[in-house]
């Protein structure tokens, strides 16, 4: 019995420190904003590209991308366009 409270107070111990955790990180994200938190396209994720399908420019970041055997990518701007151009083709 002393040994399942045991167990209950190092899991709680443990939820604890881990939420404190969180909220330092969350603090120190504010105070130091880390600069490659991005993921993706790290050298410049707001260049804009053109989807394909309907013509529209977005910010790479955001688009749909198709990697073609060749290497080529191609860049839509939902799923659907990417369906869509599929189609086409
Ligand atoms: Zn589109």
């Amino acid at each position: 019995m002393f040994k399942l409270l045991f167990f209950l107070f190092l899991l709680f111990l443990f939820v604890i420190l881990y939420s404190f955790k969180k909220r330092v990180d969350n603090v120190l994200d504010v105070l130091f904003p880390p600069k490659n938190k991005r993921k993706g396209d790290a050298n410049n994720p707001d260049v804009l590209v053109k989807c394909l399908n309907c013509g529209v420019y977005l910010p790479k970041s955001d688009a749909v991308k198709k990697i073609k055997l060749n290497g080529e990518v191609l860049y839509f701007c939902s799923e659907q366009c990417k369906k869509e151009y599929s189609s086409k083709k």
